[in-house]
């Protein structure tokens, strides 16, 4: 196999390549379809505020079910979508589900729930600002209550263009999220210099993947408390993890020991309550 790949490497076309590109084709026309007939859809997993011990909000997650492919996960579809620049409209439909959604909640149910949303590169346009700010305006909802969630790679082409952009969204009064942090390109620097107010750091610390991931965590919150930035630990799958991070003095967590992602009916059929609790507590909104 290794030889294969070897002697492929150069300008042969092999079966496994042309299997990834009819995939990739196949991919990019539903989701060309997918667009038009919006038969997207968002789920939305519960962050938790460690301090007062409820639910603060959630961080929106697109899902997609094909008729034709199935479940196709947003991991393998929006990165094509990046390659395409689809993720434009589609990012722009997100936001706006995603702010329907908050605006109905805060109505219906607490009106200090936050909605955290992801962006990619090709959405920090200077036109990306005043469509938020429209958004807001017309929900009724203020700035502060939306969170955008950025990786640190999203960062590397054009940075002094995605600045501006992020500066811009900022002085609306929006919360920036560094998202996966520990393992892009950051630079630490990027904490500094980019108006972020909180870092989300990589589920697979929480989960011990790495070599020495107890004192990354810790070192992070330790960064985070002189930068005076939040920090969310992500992919929290146990009480023993809780725990752990609790003792950190971590500001939030988000994983699915405490919910799922799910879609905006079932939290409402379950009362917003979590899957598991936070030791000490009973209620959450
Ligand atoms: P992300 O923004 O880092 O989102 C967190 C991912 O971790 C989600 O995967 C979530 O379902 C998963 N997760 C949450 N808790 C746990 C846990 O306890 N254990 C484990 N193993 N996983 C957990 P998902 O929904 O498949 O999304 C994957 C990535 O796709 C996201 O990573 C994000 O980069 C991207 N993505 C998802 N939705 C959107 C979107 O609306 N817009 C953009 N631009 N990207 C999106
Ligand atoms: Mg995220
Ligand atoms: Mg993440
Ligand atoms: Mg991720």
């Amino acid at each position: 196999r290794a030889k294969l790949r070897g002697r492929n490497r150069s300008h042969h076309f092999s079966p496994d390549m042309a299997d990834a590109l009819y995939r990739k084709m196949t991919l990019r026309h539903h989701l060309t379809l997918a667009l038009e007939a919006e038969t997207f859809e968002l789920y939305y997993q519960p962050i938790v505020d460690m301090k007062s011990q409820k639910l603060k909000g959630f961080e929106a997650l697109i899902r997609w079910h094909d008729e034709a492919l199935g479940h196709v996960s947003p991991a393998e579809f929006i990165p094509l979508a990046e390659e395409t620049g689809q993720i434009v409209p589609l990012g722009k439909w997100i936001l706006k589900t995603a702010c329907e959604q908050l605006a109905l909640w805060r109505e219906k149910y607490d009106k200090h729930f936050i909605m955290s949303v992801n962006l990619s590169r090709a959405q920090l346009q200077s036109s990306l600002a005043p469509t938020v700010e429209a958004l807001l305006h017309q929900h009724g909802i203020p700035p502060s209550q939306l969170a955008l969630e950025l990786t640190e790679s999203t960062m590397l082409q054009d940075y002094d263009e995605a600045k501006q952009c992020l500066d811009d969204l900022a002085s609306l009064g929006l919360e920036l999220y560094l998202d996966d942090f520990g393992t892009g390109y950051s630079s630490l620097s990027q904490l500094q210099d980019l108006p972020i107010s909180t870092v989300k750091l990589d589920q697979s610390f929480v989960q011990g993947e790495h070599k020495g991931s107890q004192a990354i965590i810790e070192a992070t919150r330790a960064i985070c408390e002189k930068l005076e930035l939040k920090v969310v630990a992500e992919g929290v799958e146990t009480l023993s993890q809780l725990h752990y991070l609790q003792k950190c003095r971590f500001d939030y967590c988000q994983g699915y020991y405490l919910g799922r992602p799910m879609p905006a009916y079932e939290h409402e059929a379950r009362h917003f309550s979590l899957q598991n609790h936070v030791p000490g507590t009973k209620y959450y909104y």
